[in-house]
C-alpha cells in the first residue's frame, strides 16, 4: 500500500502547481489531446471526455498567487475569483489550455466569459447556458441541442470522430470516479478523524484537472491508506459546509475551521466535479448524449445557481444534515458572492423550522487571517456540545 505521506505529498504538489504542468504533460504524452478549462459550476465532463479533452476546473487562484493586474479589471465590490483568474491567465498559466468554458452560473462568470474572449483571443471561448425553466421536454431538448454542438466542436478540432461509443466510454469512466467519490464522501463521514477536511479537499481538487480513471486509482489509494491510520476520534461536532462551491476557501481556513472542534463531514466545495445523483443510465436513453442530458437534469443537486422551481434546496440541506449525522451548518460564503449569500435566507429558514443549528461566516480566497474564523467555529461547537442548539 502506498503510504499516506505519499499520496498527500503528491496531492499537495498537484495542487500547488497553478502553471498546469501535469495537463501540459498530459497533453504531450499522446497526439490529438485537448484540455479546456471549465468555470464553477457546471461542466459537461463526459462530452469533453468522450471528444479526448480533459476537463480542467479553472477555481481561480486561491492563497497561491498576488492578484495584480487581474484587479485592474473589477471594482472592489467584486469578489475574488475572476481577478484570480484573469491574473493566472495573464501570466499565461493557462496556456496549456485550448479553450475556456464559461457556464451562466452569475453575472460575474457572464461577464468573465466576453473579457476572456477579448483578452485571450487564441482561447476557444464557449458560453453555457444550463436550462433553467420548469419545463422537462424543452430544457432536455435545449441542453441537448447544446452539448451536441459542443461534442461535434470539440471532436473536430481534436480531430476524432465524434462517435456514440466515445461517449459510452467516457460516461463509464466518469461514473467510475463518482462512484469512487462516493466511497471517499462514505469515508469520510464515517471516519472524519482518519480522513481530514484539508487532505479530502486537496483529493477532490486533484479531480479538476485529472482523467477520471487515474483520479478514481489515486482516491482509493488514499481512502485505503487514510483509514489505515487508526485514529481515535475526538470531541468534536459534526458540521455540513455551505455556500464555497465556486470562489474557494483557503485550505488553512478549512483546517482552523475543523481544529476549532469541528468535523466537516460534507461540503459543497467542488460542485460540479463531485457525483450529485445517479449516474447517465445509457440503457434507459434512447442515446448516451439523452443519458448525460436526463442525469443532469433530474439529479444534480439543488444549489443556489440552479433552478429551483419546488424549492427544495432547504428540504435536500436537511436531508444532507441528516444523512451526514450533523449537528448543525457552516454557511461560509465568499465575500460580494450574490449566489451563495442570497441563497442563506431561504435555507436558514428551513434549518430553522427544523431547529438545526447554524453560524455563518464570509472569506475571499486570499484570506491570511483565520482568528476570528476559528474562534467563530470554536464558539459556535462548543455552544452545540453544551446546548445543543447556536
Ligand atoms: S464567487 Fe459567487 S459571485 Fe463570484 S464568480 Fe463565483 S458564484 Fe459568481
Amino acid at each position: 500500500m502506498t503510504s499516506i505521506d505519499t499520496i498527500v505529498g503528491e496531492l499537495e504538489a498537484r495542487f500547488d502547481d497553478i502553471a498546469l504542468e501535469h495537463v501540459r504533460a498530459w497533453k504531450q504524452a499522446a497526439p490529438n489531446r485537448l484540455a479546456f478549462g471549465c468555470l464553477p459550476v457546471f461542466a459537461p465532463r463526459e462530452v469533453l471526455w468522450a471528444a479526448g479533452a480533459l476537463p480542467v476546473f479553472v477555481r481561480g487562484g486561491g492563497d497561491r498567487l498576488e492578484t495584480i493586474r487581474g484587479d485592474a479589471f473589477y471594482q472592489s465590490y467584486i469578489c475574488h475569483l475572476p481577478r484570480s483568474t484573469l491574473e493566472l491567465g495573464l501570466l499565461g498559466h493557462l496556456d496549456v489550455l485550448d479553450g475556456m468554458i464559461f457556464p451562466n452560473t452569475c453575472d460575474v462568470i457572464r461577464n468573465l466569459s466576453g473579457v476572456w474572449q477579448s483578452t485571450f483571443p487564441q482561447h476557444v471561448v464557449r458560453f453555457m447556458d444550463p436550462p433553467q425553466t420548469a419545463e422537462p421536454a424543452s430544457a432536455a431538448a435545449y441542453l441537448h441541442h447544446e452539448l451536441t454542438i459542443l461534442y461535434g466542436e470539440l471532436c473536430a478540432l481534436a480531430g476524432v470522430k465524434a462517435t456514440g461509443a466515445r461517449l459510452h466510454a467516457a460516461i463509464a469512466d466518469v461514473s467510475d470516479a463518482h462512484a469512487a467519490a462516493r466511497e471517499l464522501a462514505a469515508a469520510r463521514c464515517e471516519q472524519p478523524w482518519n480522513l481530514p477536511i484539508d487532505e479530502v479537499y486537496l483529493l477532490r481538487r486533484a479531480a479538476d484537472s485529472m482523467p477520471p480513471p487515474a483520479w478514481t486509482a489515486l482516491a482509493r489509494a488514499y481512502i485505503a491508506a487514510a483509514l489505515a491510520r487508526g485514529r481515535r476520534p475526538e470531541d468534536r461536532i459534526r458540521v455540513c459546509l455551505v455556500g464555497a462551491f465556486c470562489e474557494q476557501p483557503p485550505r488553512a481556513l478549512l483546517r482552523a475551521a475543523e481544529r476549532a472542534g469541528c468535523y466537516i463531514v460534507d461540503d459543497d466545495l467542488t460542485l460540479g466535479v463531485e457525483p450529485c445523483g445517479p449516474d447517465p443510465e445509457v440503457g434507459a436513453a434512447d442515446d448516451p448524449m439523452t443519458a448525460i442530458v436526463l442525469a443532469w437534469l433530474r439529479a444534480s443537486r439543488p444549489s443556489a445557481v440552479r433552478y429551483d422551481q419546488h424549492a427544495s434546496a432547504g428540504r435536500a440541506l436537511v436531508e444532507r444534515v441528516r444523512h451526514h449525522r450533523a449537528d448543525g451548518v457552516l454557511f461560509a460564503a465568499p465575500s460580494f458572492c450574490d449566489p451563495a449569500l442570497l441563497d442563506q435566507p431561504r435555507l436558514t429558514r428551513v434549518l430553522d423550522q427544523h431547529a438545526i443549528p447554524y453560524t455563518s461566516f464570509k472569506y475571499s480566497e486570499n484570506t491570511g487571517q483565520f482568528q476570528s474564523i476559528r474562534e467563530q467555529a470554536g464558539t459556535f461547537a462548543d455552544s452545540v456540545k453544551l446546548w445543543g442548539t447556536a
